[in-house]
């Protein structure tokens, strides 16, 4: 038996990812984690992996101790071991994984820790469905679909550090203990001991501080930062998220809209080697008209074509009440079966998007026109809606009539759906743009009010300002979104930095003077001593993350996400608070 030379402060010479021909005759010290075992009786071979990848450790009856093979072959999955032996060549040598050329053939090793049989395979396609895998989480992280997607988030942030460090921001860190920031969300709140009956709210986004610090001076800010939303979450949202937080001072619309406009190119290249060009600009109003949607994915076409003026008062009276008949032509679907199509009819029909019906017109690659609505339009009638959606030979029509807002939205929900169908929305593919003009303010039918669309701090448009008296939901505001591939992964406005201003705003958005100066006097006085001009953006980091590493989730780009409930399966959070807890916070509960 060797004697082994296991220094005290030296776990491994190398990673197992790393070994190659280079290395043959070597002696070695690995450690890490039994993936797999395989045991021929005369053979052992084991595999070990730590975060760098896999190498393959050989036991053999001619090569090794006795003692050696037996106590290898009471290794099991999940062990860590340290190991130390040669480096040899390998037999069969697999071109298909980094260490291939080479294994390890083992003078000695000491278990350092033992391990229960985990309850899914720590492999990359796993047994493990995705409850069992947030549960034990910390083992899903030793696979590599997750570990790579967590190293790729590490990437994608300090691509976005250097970037906006380079370009002179600031990384500044502002308090999660705060007072209510509104975005839209209920707060999440935490209770005060030391001031009784009193909470803090934390941050839904580092809003008020940011904009404190341009008053501060620092005219360059950013922050990779968690935010809380108490929503009710809708798929795919996590009730704390990151965002890249920036904030800028003395700049117009057209500097921060620059200034992001380069991260994303800078990302796109230096992280998918994609170039871009310059992003489109489309109005809120035109994203609306064109797609039904505030964050098109303009990926792939199929864009609206509003038919009132074809489709209306020609005896199908179903489209003749409506307040709009509208319609998009669908690329090679005129093959689609009948059966297909009686499913898309019961596809926006389901309570999800809760449409009345869909009318389609098949424009056949022998120029014909075929439709569901043949009684009551000629060919000639339909050609014409070809033309206003731009359908060729080949392909369908499917039009949508109803109160104008909804039915965007419907056949929006249908346009994307469709998209994914027919494989139109490539992961490869990046179609960034920006939507702008969005309106100031929103009406809320719930509470019969208006709402900030972004938030309070944003800054009307100067030439709209008058309309705020007189018809408040058409004043547009000085803010923006970054578009990506469908997806919302920036917003931000220019803000209002005077204090009458600010409480005019206030004033709208039905807060007294009062409650106006109780939530956010302190921003309204910082606005007294000399604020300048400002203005910023926020993007989503998670979604960001997850559009640049190809995916559609985000769960899977956070180490410990919650799932749909808001909870955290693993340390089965939220939970109750013990009595003397209560107490202490002064709190009883009304359960
Ligand atoms: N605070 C905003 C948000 O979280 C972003 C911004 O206006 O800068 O959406």
């Amino acid at each position: 038996m060797p004697i082994l030379n296991f220094k005290d402060n030296m776990y491994r010479s190398h990673t197992c990812g790393e070994l190659n021909a280079q290395q043959i005759g070597n002696k070695v010290t690995l450690s890490g984690w039994v993936q797999k075992v395989r045991n021929k009786g005369f053979m052992i071979w084991v595999d070990l992996r730590d975060r760098y990848g896999l190498t393959q450790l050989i036991f053999d009856e001619e090569r090794s101790s006795k003692e050696l093979m037996e106590k290898a072959g009471n290794l099991a999955r999940e062990f860590v071991i340290q190991v130390e032996g040669t480096v040899i060549e390998r037999e069969a040598k697999n071109p298909n994984m980094a260490t291939g050329e080479i294994e390890v053939l083992v003078d000695d090793f000491k278990i350092l820790n033992s391990s229960k049989t985990p309850p899914f395979t720590i492999e990359d396609e796993t047994d493990g469905g995705e409850d069992l895998r947030m549960k034990y989480r910390y083992l899903d992280i030793r696979r590599n679909p997750v570990k790579n997607k967590l190293m790729f988030r590490h990437q994608v942030g300090m691509k976005v550090r250097n970037y906006l460090s380079n370009q002179g921001f600031i990384e500044i860190e502002t308090p999660y203990l705060i007072k209510s920031t509104p975005e839209g969300a209920r707060d999440f709140v935490v209770p005060s001991r030391m001031n009784e009956g009193q909470f803090y709210a934390l941050p839904q986004s580092p809003q008020t501080f940011k904009q404190l610090l341009m008053v501060g001076g620092m005219d360059k800010y950013f922050q990779i930062v968690k935010c809380f939303r108490d929503e009710d979450l809708r798929a795919d949202r996590q009730p704390e998220f990151t965002q890249i937080d920036c904030e800028m001072a003395f700049v117009e619309q057209e500097d921060i809209l620059n200034i992001f406009e380069g991260l994303t190119m800078h990302l796109l290249k230096e992280i998918k080697g994609v170039d871009v060009a310059e992003f489109p600009r489309m109005t809120y109003d035109e994203a609306m008209k064109k797609y039904g949607n505030d964050k098109p994915d303009i990926r792939f076409g199929m864009e609206f074509a509003e038919l009132d003026d074809l489709a209306k008062n020609k005896g199908f009276n179903v489209f003749d009440q409506q307040e709009l008949v509208v319609g998009i032509a669908v690329p090679g679907a005129a093959s689609f079966t009948r059966k297909e199509i009686d499913n898309l009819i019961s596809w926006v029909k389901r309570p999800q998007i809760g449409a009345n019906g869909l009318v389609w017109a098949k424009y056949n690659e022998d120029g014909t026109l075929k439709s569901s609505v043949d009684k009551f339009y000629s060919q000639e009638d339909l050609a014409a809606w070809a033309e206003a959606t731009g359908a060729k030979p080949g392909d369908l029509m499917l039009v949508m009539a109803g109160d104008a807002a909804k039915t965007r939205s419907q056949l929006s929900a249908l346009r994307m759906h469709l998209g994914n169908e027919l494989g139109l929305r490539k992961a490869d593919e990046f179609a960034p743009l920006w939507v702008v003009d969005f309106p100031l303010l929103e009406w809320d039918e719930e509470t019969e009010r208006f709402h900030a669309m972004h938030h309070p701090f944003t800054s009307p448009k100067k030439e709209d300002f008058a309309l705020l008296e007189t018809e408040p939901g058409k004043v547009r505001a000085n803010a923006y979104d970054l578009v990506l591939n469908g997806n919302e992964i920036g917003g931000g406005s220019i803000r209002i930095h005077d204090k009458e201003t600010q409480s005019q705003m206030f004033k709208y958005l039905g807060f007294t003077p009062e409650e106006a100066k109780a939530q956010f006097g302190f921003l309204m006085d910082a606005f007294q001593y000399g604020a300048p001009p400002h203005g910023g953006i926020a993007f989503g980091f998670d979604r960001l993350v997850a559009i640049l590493g190809g995916q559609e989730s985000i769960r899977d780009f956070i180490a410990f996400p919650k799932n749909n409930a808001g909870r955290d399966v693993m340390i089965d959070a939220p939970a109750k608070l013990d009595n003397d807890q209560l107490d202490e916070l002064h709190l009883q509960l009304k359960l």
